[in-house]
């Protein structure tokens, strides 16, 4: 069995690369140009049988010959900080990156999975979001190029799978951390935790009301599985539902690192979201798949993880 990793050098894909070799896999090929992932983060594989990486951008093609069996396509900027440095290229990304993705599945008749995201749900008017919730998106606005490339990215998912019967999946993935995200990728768990860890003053956006829901990577890894082991369309939300507010998190990282840096408040970004929880009613009946990692259990673990890895980028 061969499997296709688009994004595979990233934090999660990395992750995903593993777990595919577990999981019976005997051949994982993970395409990435290492724009935001590395790879240190498939050092672990990369003396394993059947493990290939190689790099180039997706934009460009993907040039995998002979028989695949899945193609896992998760190549995509996916922090604000990287995505706002690059909206072109993450427009591109999601939408002839994800069709170069799906043609390589169509070809094959390989199952495809589509990393979507809780941010087609922008900031959303309904609480917990459902799958069936459009979304409330400001096409215009600066996360614009990576909510729109995921929303396209969905949207010719779900024609592959109309007009050429293509067996392809979506899942939208809510808040996920844990170990070999970048110290420096800016999204709020690695920043907490480099602050915390390095005595720096704690940043907390707005009044830190703001809500997210929090999802541990190896929990997250094993509904990407599960969707992969199925024929369903979805979308289907995978995802923490225990929401808590950025001050919370803050608090509770200050309190887990034993740290003494102090929280300091700054402007909160243009359209940041204020709630996100996900309902996953659909993947606990339709994929028999539940988060079981708690939050303060996967931020004892990536907080060992940082304290391990100080020089991490
Ligand atoms: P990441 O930045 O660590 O990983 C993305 C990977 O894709 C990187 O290795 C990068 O180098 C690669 N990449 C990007 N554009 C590429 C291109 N054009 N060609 C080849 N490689 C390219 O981010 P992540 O958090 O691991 O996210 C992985 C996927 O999951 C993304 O598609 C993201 O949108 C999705 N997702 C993540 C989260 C989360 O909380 N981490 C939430 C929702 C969705
Ligand atoms: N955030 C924060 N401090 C930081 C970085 C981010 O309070 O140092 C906030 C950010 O404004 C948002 C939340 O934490 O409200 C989650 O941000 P992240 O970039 O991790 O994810 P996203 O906004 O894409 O959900």
């Amino acid at each position: 069995m061969r499997a296709v990793v688009t994004g595979g050098a990233g934090f999660i894909g990395s992750h995903l690369c593993e777990r595919l070799f577990d999981s019976g896999y005997d051949e994982v090929w993970c395409l990435d140009d290492f724009s935001t992932g590395r790879p240190a983060n498939v050092a672990g594989l990369t003396h394993r049988r059947g493990f290939k990486l190689v790099q180039g951008d997706i934009v460009h093609g993907i040039g995998v010959a002979g028989k695949v069996d899945a193609v896992l396509h998760f190549a995509s900027p996916a922090s604000p900080i990287d995505y706002l440095k690059r909206p072109l290229y993450t427009l591109r990304t999601g939408a002839e990156g994800t069709r170069n993705a799906l043609e390589l599945a169509a070809r094959n008749d390989a199952r495809f999975v589509l990393a979507s995201t809780s941010e087609v749900y922008g900031d959303p008017e309904v609480h917990p979001q459902t799958e069936g919730y459009w979304g409330n998106v400001n096409p215009v606005g600066p996360r614009s190029c990576y909510d729109e490339a995921k929303r396209y990215a969905e949207a010719l998912a779900a024609a592959y799978v109309r007009e050429r019967g293509t067996n392809a999946g979506i899942i939208r993935i809510f808040n996920t951390f844990g170990p070999r995200m970048r110290a420096g990728d800016g999204r709020v768990v690695p920043n907490l935790i480099r602050q915390a860890l390095t005595g720096d003053p704690m940043t907390v956006t707005g009044d830190g009301s703001q809500t997210r829901s929090l999802c541990y990577v190896d929990d997250l890894v094993g509904g990407v599985m599960r969707m992969l082991g199925s024929d369903i369309a979805g979308p289907v939300n995978l995802g923490n539902p225990h929401e808590l507010s950025m001050l919370e998190l803050a608090e509770w990282i200050r309190e887990l690192t034993g740290s003494t840096s102090g929280i300091t408040m700054i402007p909160l970004p243009e359209d940041d979201p204020k709630r996100r929880r996900p309902n996953i009613e659909l993947a606990r009946t339709k994929l028999d798949w539940q988060p079981s990692t708690s939050v303060a259990e996967g931020l004892r673990r990536t907080i060992a993880w940082f304290a391990d890895a100080p020089s991490a980028p």
